[in-house]
Formats: structure tokens, sequence, C-alpha cells
């Protein structure tokens, strides 16, 4: 195998080649804006009161984070975000991103959506994966009595038997599309419920090639041991193993539930801990990918940079059809540009929906990029050096 240049993230001519000079400084002033928590405080609290009050503000979140971080309102307004991508050889996953429904007609029409992406993607080889969250099309409270291994009731029973066929709609829909299908990572106290169900449809799909993939957040202490038992379960049942890897979104929330009703935290004792048990699952992939796919789904510099030498170390192609490398749309393009214009599978997950139902999710990211220190002077700091390149 020929030998590859080194890997480097710094590269901000490849970083922000899809960047016209207005895009770039308006993605400056947003990372900027969104440095000062107090400022993304009184923003996110202002733009949400706004919204609910009816006023006009759509057009200024559309113009400003909604249209760096998602990729337009409907499955078509993605397109132009789609193509963009494309043109660079990464992956678009179409990300579905209304959250907090409620009741079973809202979970219908969100199932038929996921479908939708699904459908979409079906033949298009610039979008690799599709994705959905279990709670998008269960409710959170029953995930939760069936994780708690309590006793349902017959009306819950009778809902848990339409949420299941919901899930499996999506996955047989991906399965006859032949399309690889992630299933989002949620809070741990509905994990196991999700687990389960994701276990169910890779025995169901995944049968002559990996379809339904689950997610394991490495933030937590337990999961690398899971990686290993899913992985001799999968082995044993025949099927393909298939797994996101992340380190995990939920952090605060898990630490705190934890304290406050006195069991012992299931996440890492510290981010060191995190960090090794990523690069060990990571490692296990690797080792095992003759019978498994996994993707990488992190912005981490050195994660990214370690998985693309391992693969060297183990002399496996830059293209392997079975390694993913994925971040979000907005959030370290250094990483998924430089990633594959040296050849490597990139995808990222592009969101979308109406400007108020993604609003959770926009608010997420403002306040991810306010206290991830690092990340953020990192996003800064490349945008300043471009800026800057290009005026010489
Ligand atoms: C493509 C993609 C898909 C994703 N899908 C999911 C998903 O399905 N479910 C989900 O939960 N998240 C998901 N995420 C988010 C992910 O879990 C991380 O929150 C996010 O990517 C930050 O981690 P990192 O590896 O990118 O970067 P880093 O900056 O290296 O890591 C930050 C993360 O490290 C962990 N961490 C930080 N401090 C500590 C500490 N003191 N102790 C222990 N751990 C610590 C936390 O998980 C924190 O989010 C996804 C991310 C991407 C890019």
């Amino acid at each position: 195998m020929e030998p590859q240049p080194a890997l480097q993230f710094n590269d901000t001519f490849i970083a922000f080649a899809s960047k016209s000079n207005l895009q770039l400084r308006k993605a400056y002033w947003l990372f900027k804006a969104m440095h000062s928590p107090t400022s993304v405080k009184f923003l996110t609290t202002a733009a949400q009161l706004s919204l609910k009050l009816h006023l006009p503000v759509d057009w200024a979140i559309k113009a400003t984070v909604f249209e760096h971080f998602c990729g337009g309102e409907s499955i078509t307004g993605c397109e132009p975000t789609i193509e963009q991508l494309a043109k660079y050889q990464i992956g678009t996953i179409l990300d579905y991103s209304v959250e907090g429904k409620e009741n079973e007609a809202e979970f219908d029409s969100c199932k038929f959506e996921i479908i939708h992406t699904i459908q979409k993607a079906k033949g298009d080889k610039r979008i690799p994966f599709s994705v959905f969250k279990v709670t998008g099309v269960i409710r959170f409270g029953l995930l939760e009595k069936v994780n708690s291994k309590a006793k349902l009731n017959p009306t819950e029973l009778a809902e848990w038997g339409r949420a299941k066929e919901r899930v499996h709609a999506i996955c047989k829909a991906a399965h006859d599309a032949s399309q690889m299908l992630f299933i989002d990572a949620e809070e741990s106290w509905i994990q196991d419920a999700i687990d389960e169900l994701a276990t169910e449809m890779m025995v169901e799909f995944n049968k002559n090639k990996p379809i339904v993939f689950n997610t394991l957040q490495m933030y937590r202490h337990d999961r690398l041991a899971y990686l290993k038992r899913s992985y001799e379960a999968a082995r044993t049942g025949k099927y393909w193993y298939a797994v996101k890897l992340v380190r995990g979104a939920y952090m605060e929330k898990e630490r705190a539930r934890a304290a406050e009703k006195g069991y012992a935290s299931p996440i890492q004792p510290d981010k060191a801990s995190s960090d090794r048990d990523y690069d060990e699952a990571v490692s296990f992939c690797l080792e095992h990918i003759e019978h498994l796919a996994f993707c990488s789904g992190s912005h981490n510099e050195q994660s990214n940079l370690e998985l693309a030498k391992k693969m060297g170390e183990l002399g496996l192609e830059v293209n392997h059809p079975r390694i993913w490398f994925a971040q979000l749309l907005g959030m370290s393009d250094h990483i998924s540009y430089n990633l594959s214009h040296a050849g490597y599978n990139v995808a990222k997950y592009v969101p979308y929906g109406p400007v108020k139902s993604v609003m959770p999710y926009l608010i997420r990211r403002a306040e991810e990029n306010t206290s991830i220190a690092g990340q953020m002077g990192r996003e800064l700091g490349l945008l300043t050096k471009e800026i800057a390149r290009r005026k010489l």
C-alpha cells in the first residue's frame, strides 16, 4: 500500500474551501458572539421568548445560528447543503431535529419524516447514513418505565407495541433501501430500553450487511465491556455488529440526576477516563473490523488523528467501507474537510426542521460552544487564520 502523507487538520485552505469570504466572516462573528456565556444566555432566552410571543424573529435566527448549524427547514431545503458537502466528498446525514414531542400523532408524523429521509437517501451516494432518536418516536416516560423493568399496565403494553412498531418500520425502511441507519444514544435511564430495541433491529436487519448502528457513549464507565459483549453476541447470533462511538452529550444531567437520586453516577470519574475508553473502543473496533462496522463521531482532533493513524498501522485502506468519521454541520470543518481531502470516509449530521422546533438543538450548540473553551478557541483561531490568509 502507498505510504500516506501525515494527516493534519490545520490546513485552513482545505478546511474552509467551501466558504465564501462573507460566510467566513459570518462564522467568525457567530463564534465570537458564542464566546461569551452572558451573551449566549441573553440571546437564547430572548429568541425563545420572541418565538413564544410569535414575534417575527425567525429571519434573524435563520440568518445566523440556523444557517450555520442547520441544512434547512425541510428535506428539499437541505439540497444545497447536501450538494455543497458532496462537492468535497463529505456525506450528509439528514437529522430531523424536532424534539420534545409527547403524543402519538406527533410520533407517527416523526416516523414518516424519518422514513422520508431514508427514501431520499436511497441509492444516493451523497447521503451514506440516516439517523433517528428513539425519543422522537416513543414517549420518554414509557421508555423510562420499560427501562426500569416495572410491569406495564394493559394500556401501556398496547402503547409499547405501537411504539416498537414505529422503530421497526424505520429500520425496515432502511433495510429495504439498503441504507445505513444510526440510532442515537440518549440518557442512561432510558438507554437499556434503546439498546434492547437496537439489538432486536440488528438481529433482524443486519444479517447480510451492517444496516442498523447502535450508539455507545464512552463517557459511561460500563460501555467498553458492553461493546465487547455486544460484539460477541452478534458473532454468536450471526449478524453484523454496527456501532457509532461517541463520548456522550448528557454528562451534567447524568451526574446531577445520580446525585439527586443517590445512585452511583454512570459517568467516568474524569475526562481522561472517557478519552482512554474512547481510544480503546476505537482500537477494539479496528481489530475486529472483519466482523463489524463503526463510525467515530467526534470533534476531538486527537481521536480523529489516532483513528487515522491506527488504520495506517493495521494496513487498512483510508476509505475502508466499514470505517467512518462523522462531525456535526457547522462544527470542526477543519477535521471533516481535511479527512475527506485525505480520502477517508466522512459524513456530517445535517440537522433540519422548522426554526422553532430546532431551537433546543441550536441552544445546545451555542451552549456547547461556550462551555468547551478548547473547541471554541480552536474554531475562532482557525477562522481568524483563514481570514488573514485570504487577505494576503
Ligand atoms: C456525528 C456525531 C454524532 C453524535 N451522536 C451522539 C449521540 O447519539 N448521543 C450522544 O450522547 N452524543 C452524541 N454526540 C455528541 C458527543 O457525544 C459529544 O458530546 C461531542 O461530540 C463532544 O465530544 P468530542 O469527542 O467531540 O470532544 P471532546 O471535547 O474531546 O470531548 C468532550 C466530551 O468528553 C466527555 N467529558 C468531558 N469532561 C468530562 C469529565 N470531566 N469526565 C468524564 N467525561 C468528560 C463528555 O462526553 C464531553 O461531551 C455526537 C457527536 C457527533 C459529532
